[in-house]
């Protein structure tokens, strides 16, 4: 086993660990990134599925997500628009495929009046929310013990508009089924986008994608810090002496025990208890920590010799809250003669597809993105499924969240430091929650933090 000194160890090389360990190096310290995988980007994954180059994790970015944007300027990568042009495609609940433009889907007109009476509602009650400290409204605690099911239950009868608007949050953000979260944890997760509005508008929140893929953010981050990003290093073992805390803290890892100041956690809170901490870890975390999972999603993508949907004046965009796949995108790369569609499986329905054949499951899935794009769909030359809850070191998509109650109780102590050890992940973040953005802006706090307590 190797032994580094070093000011500040980092366990876990996503975006967040490796923009800590790039402002901690920018204010002159030495840090030492510790990444369990033997790939950087955690959930940012770039991958070459049989000559297609598909984004398995996140890729998005929106217009209010500045943090990234000046990332992305300051690693010199380049955007481009997610193709938009022409009809959206919704699926009624009996089967009927209906193209609409805008945001409203095509629904009779009281659910259409019930659906932005709905919007309207959750704007104002987000725009009385911090996303920050959801914690501190003063109806925090009622709006954390009511499930966004039955939430919208108490606002409207009309099940379509409940379905319409759940889907937004739930298979389309948090990736658990309206009555596993809290209305809190919903208002959150608009709130850390700016609005409701803006969750419910694929042109924000889907607007650009990264020349390339965006896991190049982490790549080019732990380019620069060269020989500090160690790989395939699972970090096992947490030591510090509480009754010296200015003595630092030794992070074991399968082939390294670095001595350092302080200790960054960059990782998912599920994954937290995969370490061993001696001490352990206060009652407080270990509480907390068993109050926070992962959603869960698949990310599909088909890829096709053209893109077919838009010689039928199809934008590729496509949702149905009665489908297995509940949204679709134009998913075609940058400068790319094939078109490639990403479709989505959440929560409960990828439960249901993961329990039947690969096969039946592929079937399934291409029948359902063939109701809204036609037969075409159903004959990729390319296709792939993402598998997020199998990989060890994420264990669900996109990200994690508190339970019912979970955030009112807990949320303000998920970030508070234990002796030496900080916490950054974008499954804390506010502004950004649970995206890049929130990302690179807690793996910035925690930099700070962590110069400050250096006396920087
Ligand atoms: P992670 O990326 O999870 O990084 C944590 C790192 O810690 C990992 O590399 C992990 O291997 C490592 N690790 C874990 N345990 C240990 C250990 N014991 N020792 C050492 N290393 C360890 N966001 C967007 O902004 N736009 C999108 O379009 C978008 N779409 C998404 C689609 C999918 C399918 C997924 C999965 C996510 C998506 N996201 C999206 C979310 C976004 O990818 C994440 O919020 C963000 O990448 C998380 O970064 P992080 O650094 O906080 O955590």
């Amino acid at each position: 086993m190797e032994r580094i000194d070093t000011d500040v160890v980092i366990v876990g090389a996503g975006a967040s660990g490796l923009t800590a360990a790039t402002e901690l190096v920018k204010a002159g310290r030495d840090v030492v990134v510790l990444e369990a995988r033997d790939r950087v980007g955690g959930r940012l994954w770039t991958g070459d599925v049989d000559g297609a180059m598909l984004e398995i994790g996140g890729q998005w970015v929106s217009p209010d997500q500045d943090a990234l944007i000046e990332t992305l300027d300051e690693l010199g990568l380049e955007t481009y628009e997610r193709y938009r042009e022409g009809r959206n495609v919704y699926i009624a609940e009996d089967g009927e495929r209906r193209l609409f433009e805008g945001e409203i889907f095509p629904v009779p007109a009281r659910t259409e009046g019930e659906i932005v009476g709905l919007i309207e509602k959750l704007d104002q009650l987000v725009a009385e929310i911090d996303p920050e400290q959801p914690w501190a409204h003063p109806r925090a605690k009622e709006l954390d013990e009511i499930s966004f099911a039955e939430w919208l239950g108490t606002q409207t009868d009309d099940e379509e508009a409940k379905l319409n608007i759940g889907m937004f949050i739930a298979g389309a953000m948090l990736t658990k089924p309206t009555h596993a979260f809290s209305a809190l944890q919903a208002l959150l997760m608009a709130a850390s986008a700016g609005s409701f509005s803006n969750l419910v508008d694929a042109d924000f929140i889907l607007d650009k994608r990264v020349v390339g893929g965006l896991q190049q953010v982490p790549l080019r981050l732990a380019e620069r810090l060269g020989d500090a990003v160690k790989l395939g290093q699972p970090v096992r073992t947490i030591r510090w002496n509480p009754e010296s805390p200015d003595a630092g803290v030794t992070v074991v890892s399968d082939g390294f025990e670095v001595h350092a100041k302080q200790v960054v956690l960059a990782l998912a809170p599920i994954l937290y208890d995969r370490i061993s901490y001696e001490p352990p870890l206060p009652r407080l975390q270990h509480q907390m920590h068993q109050h926070v999972s992962m959603g869960f999603v698949i990310k599909v993508h088909a890829v096709y010799e053209t893109p077919f949907w838009r010689e039928q004046g199809l934008s590729g965009t496509a949702f149905s809250p009665y489908e297995l796949s509940h949204e679709a995108y134009d998913n075609t790369n940058h400068g790319d003669t094939r078109g490639t569609l990403v479709g989505f499986v959440s929560d409960e329905a990828a439960d249901e597809v993961f329990r039947l054949s690969a096969e039946e499951r592929k079937q399934r899935i291409l029948e359902s993105l063939s109701h809204y794009y036609g037969e075409q769909a159903k004959h990729p030359v390319v296709y792939y499924e993402s598998d997020w809850g199998s990989e060890e070191w994420t264990r669900g998509a996109y990200a994690a969240s508190f339970d019912m109650g979970g955030l009112a109780r807990y949320g303000a102590d998920l970030r508070t430091p234990v002796g030496p050890i900080r916490f950054a992940c974008s499954d804390m973040a506010g502004k950004g929650y649970q995206h890049v953005d929130g990302a690179i802006r807690m793996g910035r706090l925690v930099a700070a933090q962590a110069l400050e307590a250096l006396g920087a």
